[in-house]
């Protein structure tokens, strides 16, 4: 098997298992009971709270809220920012993940006014116009890290300093496919709020976290006990949080996502070189990328009987479009960046990982052209 969707999800790292035991066994105990397995409980969350915060650079563990994915925290961040602040303006880009651009297409029909900021066919922001969509009734700026989709990057300590300079909206950032695979320092941004979730960085499934600056007020995103600051009420997750906090550890150190680079580069400049009429979506430089991410658009094919023909071979990828009962839809990021749609409808994710190896990069690029030219001809005959 080759695992090429890393940015959908990641394998679990055998210290997740470790941990995660441990706390549903042993450990079993209530964190709030002041018993000593609630103790021991109460110690595994504050540990995993450290490690997470040592992952992303927060100044204090306090700013470590624990959620049940990443998609809460989006939605959270931004509901929380809208109700504490009493204001009616969100901010926000036409390429980010479903979690916020929903959420902000449910809110826009509900009445709070909404400015989608729009990239280039680079995947480059138009910080001008988000400059000037700034206004004293904006409650919150939320833009992506690294897209989930192409893998392009913001600036977003650029952007924070431009929310600052023009504003008092919070700056939120979902950081979800980012985190674990760059290196990301809050105490050295403006960002008041940011997004992650551990299952996109070989933690379990059901838990994210929202980092929420001491000192920032949003609204809680439940009513009920003090857990969590009283922020996100609900007995802890102790299992869950133990697998985020080991995984954190896990990918603390970057240096891995320089073989993880190389593999990729090695993958895309291979498939460029072998098949015509393939692009790179996006900046073609892939420092403005994450080191794990190509999405490439194979002109005149179907993404997904490309994928069908790689999963008959064990190869797992992702494509820019989804199935619906009508067909298929091109992906709204690549819409958003006005790729063609002869384009985005051949499109495949490559999204790599820490357990990849050369041979993974040799076999794709071995069957690849082949399945291409295959389904170009049945489709142009
Ligand atoms: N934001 C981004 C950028 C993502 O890639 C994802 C998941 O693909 C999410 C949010 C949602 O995260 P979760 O699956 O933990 O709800």
């Amino acid at each position: 098997m080759i695992y090429l969707d890393n940015n959908a999800t990641t394998k679990p790292a055998p210290e997740v298992f470790d941990a995660m035991r441990a706390a549903l066994d042993a450990s079993f105990g209530n964190p709030s009971s002041a018993n000593s397995l609630g103790i021991e409980a109460r110690k595994m969350v504050d540990e995993a709270r450290l490690s997470v915060a040592g992952l992303i650079g927060a100044a204090s563990a306090s700013e470590i809220v624990f959620t049940s994915c990443g998609t809460e925290s989006d939605n959270w961040a931004i509901l929380g920012a809208l109700e504490a602040t009493g204001k009616n303006h969100v901010i926000t880009t036409t390429v980010e993940h479903d979690a916020i651009r929903k959420l902000c297409q449910k809110l826009g029909k509900q009445g709070v006014r909404i400015s989608w900021v729009e990239v280039d066919e680079e995947g480059s922001l138009d910080l001008d116009a988000l400059r000037s969509e700034l206004c004293d009734d904006t409650a919150i700026v939320s833009t992506m890290l690294a897209n989930n989709e192409t893998g392009i990057l913001f600036p977003i300590n650029e952007i924070g300093e431009i929310v600052k300079a023009g504003s008092n909206a919070l700056f939120h950032v979902d950081g979800v496919n980012a985190v674990g695979k760059i290196p990301v320092d809050l105490k050295k941004s403006s960002v008041d709020l940011l997004s992650l979730s551990a299952h996109k960085f070989h933690g379990p499934k059901g838990i994210g976290v929202l980092y929420v600056r001491d000192g920032v007020e949003i609204a809680p995103m439940f009513t009920g006990g003090s857990q969590e600051r009283g922020l996100r009420p609900g007995t802890e997750a102790v299992h869950q949080i133990a697998g985020i906090g080991a995984a954190a550890e896990f990918v603390r150190d970057l240096t891995p996502m320089q073989t993880v680079e190389a593999l990729r580069d090695r993958l895309e400049t291979e498939i460029l070189q072998n098949i015509p009429n393939a692009y790179v979506t996006g900046t073609a430089d892939p420092a403005k990328r994450l080191p794990n991410t190509s999405n490439i658009c194979f002109e005149n094919t179907n993404g997904e009987m490309i994928l069908h023909r790689l999963n008959e071979l064990e190869i797992y990828v992702s494509t820019g479009s989804a199935c619906n009962a009508h067909g298929h839809t091109a992906s709204a990021v690549l819409q958003a960046m006005n790729v063609p749609y002869s384009r985005t409808m051949g499109a495949i994710r490559f999204s790599l990982g820490r357990f990849n190896q050369v041979s993974d990069v040799e076999r794709v690029v071995e069957v690849l052209p082949t399945i291409v030219d295959e389904l170009r001809s049945i489709s142009n005959p």
